[in-house]
């Protein structure tokens, strides 16, 4: 018996093929497979004769007649097959073409009477039509049954291998069949007071809508549903993490002056106040849950680093996980540095390697960093001989046990760690603080939802003594005249780092396809986003060719004098530590490189940050680029190469120029790219629906508001069977970061 919940496996018509296309993106049942919504309609729902087809050159038309010939051939040079048709109905007959469809000819023949819609095009000889979608009908005249043709047509997310005709036809039966049966989700006081249209009928108006109306109302009920279930899911988790306990950490506030003063700089009041909203939570038994957010640069590690001091004088450890392990070797640099006058063992583990640092509280800044096996790290983790231990995820991994966790610090991972939380107790009875560290601005709405389970700290200002950064688009007739101002900087001692963009053949063949002026249904190459299904590897690969090509040409004909390096990928761990400990050591004046130093790494003499290929990063990544230099009292600058004239990509870097807002540039770039732009939106796993939403304030603050007196009410669902349901589902789907 087929169900809402039978495996696609047992779907008839879906073969091997298919199964293992839909299950990548996620597919798996019949139910999910109707949870697979269009993301826009073709509209061919006006049907019109012939005759008057003719006066409508270069328009997509519908239109119904009697095939009187058909026939296959191969163009003169036999690299495109052609499907050739002439269609005829009372009023008229039209020529109908189509290319590279040889299957075609064996899906329709003479006499059969066929539904169209194509484009109206022109040829020597007339007119025909282009190319249409098309399907059998028994009749002219006979609309009631199209699912292709003569009605608003769905038109399915870009997937690999399953076209948008494939999921209609198969996905209309399965209405037919079940949507009657669709247990409805949303709780009936919802549907009442925003008079949503029920599952049942929602279902069908989203795939094979009676009007465009109908369509909306469909979409503005999952649109909420989705929402709902986000909202849901992030409440259930922050009512949980309340009934559990964390370690009270009580404030010291002669020792946090200390640690201040020691600094070689005072905090800004943006710095104080985060650390002490911080510290002010770490005193409670309830678990804190925040987000600490500030541009690049603006000093966010001196704030987790008073943190960590305080759960450590409380007796507890800290675990601080790095995304990458430059990053970890780095952090566990410059908190040994800041903690040097404690006395506080640091750990640092990554792939391979484990280091020990132990200090003196001396303060002469003579603390000992050993490396030590892997073996004894753990041991010394377990008995709490390393107070803060330091590394990339290899530090939550099975075998890791610590002997009292009190706070977990994760840095540019931002929901990282409140799903790993509970990997890291273990069975303990006491839950870790948790302190999520980001540069990425993260708009209202998405601190709403997303993040609506976390508190939510912002260092708002820069320290003082930071200039602004110059940042100038440079034109390709302008390039020699920068690398001559390069020189002359690094002979002055400073530091360059130049970014490489992906050169990825997609994006080749949409540039081509562009310049054509071609439709292009995927913007993925030109926003630097990666679609789900992309080859990661290949593209890895190409991104190295792109770095070791500009380092050939920097150091052969443009900078034969200096000393370049590259930096990339697909080197050994211990080998790029190395660069970077070159490069900040002032032996290397050029680093080439990929994407890898986006987040994080500080070499303060760099204040040249050249970025070739500009256009092709987003704005908020660009950003992240260039708060790699101006980490001190220097001028620092910011060269955005590009050879693009599209006007929106010269808007994009001009507000890039203008402005120094991380904020406002993550806004232009909601703005002119769609939430779908937005740090890690495209690995979460969510729909079209919810993203849509996301960027509607006041369907995000209802959503927010329905699940808060649902969960208040009856806090297991109990009462809301098939919400607990979907909720499940849905939980299995989504993995945000
Ligand atoms: P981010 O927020 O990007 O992680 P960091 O914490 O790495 O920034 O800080 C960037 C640099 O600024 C570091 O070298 C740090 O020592 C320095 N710094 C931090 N706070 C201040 C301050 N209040 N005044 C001057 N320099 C500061
Ligand atoms: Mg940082």
């Amino acid at each position: 018996m087929l169900g809402l919940s039978t495996k696609i496996e047992d779907v008839p018509k879906i073969g091997g093929i298919y199964q293992k296309r839909l299950k990548k993106f996620g597919i798996k049942t019949v139910q999910d497979l109707l949870f697979h919504f269009p993301s826009r309609y073709d509209d061919f729902s006006e049907i019109i004769k012939i005759s008057r087809a003719r006066q409508r050159l270069n328009e997509v038309v519908c239109v119904q007649g009697r095939i009187t010939e058909i026939e296959s051939k191969h163009t003169f040079k036999k690299w495109m097959s052609m499907t050739e048709a002439v269609v005829e109905d009372e009023t008229g007959e039209v020529k109908v073409i189509w290319f590279n469809q040889p299957y075609i000819i064996k899906a329709l023949k003479e006499d059969d009477c066929v539904c169209m819609a194509g484009k109206i095009s022109h040829y020597k000889e007339g007119i025909y039509l282009n190319n249409p979608s098309f399907e059998r009908i028994n009749d002219i005249g006979e609309n009631d049954e199209l699912t292709h043709t003569g009605r608003i047509v769905p038109v399915y997310p870009e997937t690999r291998g399953v076209t948008s005709k494939w999921l209609r036809y198969i996905i209309k039966p399965l209405l037919y069949r079940f949507a009657e049966q669709m247990p409805e989700s949303l709780p009936k006081e919802i549907i009442k007071k925003y008079k949503f249209l029920p599952i049942q009928e929602a279902i069908w108006q989203l795939h094979f809508p009676e009007s465009f109306e109908h369509a909306d109302a469909a979409k503005a009920r999952f649109s909420f549903e989705e929402l709902f279930l986000i909202q849901l899911n992030v409440l259930k988790q922050k009512i949980k993490l309340m009934q559990k306990r964390a370690p009270e950490c009580k404030m010291d506030a002669d020792l946090m002056k200390q640690f201040t003063d020691s600094l070689p700089f005072q905090l800004t009041d943006s710095q104080k106040r985060c650390a002490f909203a911080i510290l002010k939570d770490l005193e409670k038994s309830v678990p804190m849950s925040r987000l600490l957010e500030g541009d690049v640069g603006s000093g966010k590690t001196v704030v987790a680093a008073m943190a960590a001091l305080s759960v450590v004088k409380n007796g507890h450890q800290v675990a601080f996980l790095a995304p990458t392990e430059i990053l970890a070797k780095q952090h566990f640099k410059s908190i040994a540095n800041l903690l040097k006058e404690t006395d506080i063992n640091l750990g640092l583990l990554t792939g391979k390697d484990a280091r020990i640092c132990k200090n003196t509280a001396k303060g002469e800044g003579q603390a000992e960093v050993f490396e030590v096996s892997k073996k004894s790290f753990l041991g010394d983790l377990e008995s709490g001989q390393i107070n803060i231990a330091i590394g990339t995820h290899s530090l939550i991994q099975k075998g890791v046990e610590f002997k009292d966790l009190g706070l977990v610090i994760v840095d540019e991972q931002h929901r990282f760690g409140v799903e790993q939380r509970d990997e890291l107790i273990k069975g303990k009875k006491l839950v870790p603080h948790l302190l999520s560290m980001t540069a990425t601005p993260i708009p209202r709405t998405l601190a709403l939802t997303i993040y609506g389970d976390l508190d939510l700290s912002l260092i708002d200002e820069m320290p003082k003594d930071r200039k602004k950064i110059k940042t100038v688009i440079v034109e390709p007739s302008q390039r020699k005249e920068s690398y001559k101002f390069i020189e002359k900087e690094v002979k002055e001692g400073k530091g360059v780092f130049v970014i490489c963009p992906k050169i990825d053949s997609e994006a080749t063949k949409l540039q081509a396809a562009k310049s054509k002026g071609e439709v292009v249904g995927s913007l993925s190459a030109q926003t630097g986003f990666i679609p789900q299904n992309y080859n990661l590897g290949a593209l890895a690969v190409q991104e190295v060719k792109a770095v070791k090509e500009e380092y050939e040409r920097l150091s052969k004909d443009v900078f034969p004098d200096l000393r370049i390096t590259m930096l990339h990928g697909k080197m050994k761990a211990k080998e790029k530590e190395l660069i970077m400990l070159d490069f900040q050591k002032g032996e290397i004046d050029i680093l080439v490189s990929t994407s890898v130093v986006e987040v994080g790494v500080d070499v303060p003499r760099a204040t040249i940050m050249m970025i070739e290929g500009a256009e092709r990063f987003g704005l908020s990544q660009l950003h992240q680029f260039r708060g790699r230099v101006g980490r001190n009292d220097m001028q620092s600058y910011c060269f955005l190469f590009t050879t693009s004239p599209d006007q929106l990509n010269r808007k994009r870097l001009k507000a890039l120029v203008e402005s120094s807002n991380g904020f406002e540039l993550a806004q232009k770039d909601l703005e002119i790219r769609g939430p779908g732009s937005l740090y890690g939106t495209q690995q979460w796993g969510i729909g079209d629906m919810a993203m849509q939403g996301l960027s509607n304030i006041f369907l995000v603050e209802k959503t927010r508001q329905a699940a808060k007196e649902i969960l208040e009410k009856d806090p297991e669902l109990k009462d809301y069977p098939n919400l607990k349901e979907r909720l499940k589902a849905f939980q299995q789907r989504i993995h945000f970061e």
